[in-house]
């Protein structure tokens, strides 16, 4: 979601004769665009703060001025705390009032300007429909914000409540992807599948995420669609059973768990039991057999017992993952879980992420493994390191590197995969004129967008 919004900053500043640099040194302006969700990113934002003020120091002694920015989740709960620890910031803003940055631009010139409201307007109404290209496979958010309040997640406090956008407006962004190159779009929402926005075509009523992926997959030049993060909870049959019937939607799904016992997911408030899970993930696989799945999990939630993360581990064994991300329970403040009793020791929160690790780590190996010797449709994006190497994605999201053979980012090739990494795989062109669709022939060049 921060990638997406960075490259819509960086629309809102286009106007105001702003541009892209890769590197920050001689920049008019910094913005960094900053993660709450755990401890460790936040703090992140302050040693990088630190060595942006040198570079700030520096460009003021040449006679210049560089203004420095904290976007995103860091800025809308720390806020004013910002100013005080870091007062050569000049702006501090949060994830919903990025479009008003020429207005906070204009103010920054005194320093110490600060909007981390929630504006009764919402910020897509006042984004520029021009877009920067995001090149081969873009972002579009969709729906923002949370009204779940999991226990441990400052989600419902930073980007604030729960917001789908209409589906007109997300069509026409589609369309606007697309003519900019985009050939894979990956909706994105911080609970992506409660999206129940406002139906395209004037009729009133309002549609789900399945139908508005059924919509989107009608757009010409939009080879593959995917979306991200779901709630295990708002998954629903229309969209599950997109999965069996629309072509384009990518046979991968993200679907958060964080734990596999009925207690702690009591605890952390997420409204389902492990079987509840295991019962989706069951139906989704009925409507598509090959579906791989990936997760979010979380250890060492405040009273969380060696029996309750055993169940954790059977769970991962029962669903077998493709991939999956897993953290240490950081505590965040204002959230209930920081207050419980029964916060578990780094210790044990570092064992038990190495022993979730390694068998998650084992599943994804052998996933990859089983890949070897099948063919399947790969989305070129970039070129490999190496001469003659293509780099691009399979369906279910694996790198694969190609070699030899003629295939352009964009085109969509049919690739026999020949070995097997833990983060990779590698293939040749199945058949000699493999490429099932050459549409990428013509794609403009990606921009950068630093
Ligand atoms: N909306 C998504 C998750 C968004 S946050 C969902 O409901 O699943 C992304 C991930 O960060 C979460 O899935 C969770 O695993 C992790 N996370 C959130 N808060 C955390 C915390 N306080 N400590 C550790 N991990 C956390
Ligand atoms: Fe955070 Fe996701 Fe829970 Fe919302 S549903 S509070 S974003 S973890």
């Amino acid at each position: 979601m921060n990638v997406y919004d960075s490259a819509r900053m960086a629309d809102v500043l286009a106007p105001l004769g702003y541009r892209p640099v890769d590197q920050p040194d001689d920049a008019d302006m910094v913005i960094l665009n900053t993660c709450h969700i755990r401890e460790k990113a936040t703090e992140k934002v302050f040693s990088e703060l630190g060595r942006l003020r040198t570079l700030k120091v520096q460009k003021a002694a040449r006679g210049g001025r560089m203004v420095l920015a904290v976007a995103g989740c860091v800025g809308q709960a720390e806020g004013a705390g910002i100013l005080a620890r870091a007062p050569y910031v000049d702006l501090v803003f949060g994830p919903q009032t990025f479009h008003r940055l020429p207005e906070l631009v204009a103010r920054a010139a005194g320093g110490g300007v600060l909007d981390t409201e929630f504006p009764a307007e919402s910020k897509f109404d006042f984004l520029p429909e021009e877009q920067a290209g995001q090149g081969l496979s873009a972002f579009l958010a969709v729906q923002e914000g949370c009204d779940k309040f999991c226990t441990f997640c400052v989600v419902p406090y930073t980007r604030g409540a729960e917001f789908s956008r209409p589906a007109g407006a997300i069509l026409a962004e589609a369309r606007r992807l697309i003519r900019g190159g985009a050939r894979e779009i990956t909706l994105l929402g911080q609970n992506v599948n409660a999206w129940h926005g406002e139906a395209a075509g004037g009729g009133g009523g309002s549609w789900g995420l399945g139908r508005l992926i059924r919509a989107l997959a009608e757009l010409e030049g939009l080879l593959r669609l995917r979306y991200t993060t779901s709630h295990p909870g708002d998954m629903d049959d229309e969209l599950m059973s997109a999965h069996g019937e629309v072509p384009q939607l990518m046979p991968f799904v993200h679907l958060p768990v964080q734990s596999g016992s009925d207690r702690i997911l009591a605890a952390m408030n997420r409204r389902h039991r492990a079987d509840d899970y295991l019962r989706r993930v069951g139906r989704l696989r009925r409507f598509r057999a090959d579906l791989a799945l990936s997760s979010d999990f979380i250890v060492g939630f405040p009273g969380e017992t060696d029996a309750d993360f055993a169940l954790t581990v059977d769970l991962v064994e029962q669903v077998g993952y493709a991939q999956a991300y897993s953290f240490k329970y950081s505590a965040r403040p204002g959230t209930p879980a920081a207050e419980l009793d029964g916060q578990v020791p780094e210790a044990v929160k570092d064992q038990r992420l190495a022993l979730l690790q390694e068998r998650l780590n084992h599943q994804q190996l052998a996933f990859n493994e089983a890949a070897v010797g099948t063919v399947m449709p790969v989305l070129f994006d970039r070129p490999g390191r190496r001469p003659g190497q293509m780099l691009g994605r399979s369906p279910f999201m694996q790198a694969v590197h190609v070699t030899g053979g003629d295939h352009r980012p964009g085109t969509l090739a049919e690739v026999r995969i020949t070995a097997a990494h833990p983060n990779s795989l590698a293939g040749r062109l199945a058949g000699a004129d493999a490429a099932v669709a050459a549409e990428g022939d013509a794609l403009p060049a990606p921009e950068v967008i630093a």
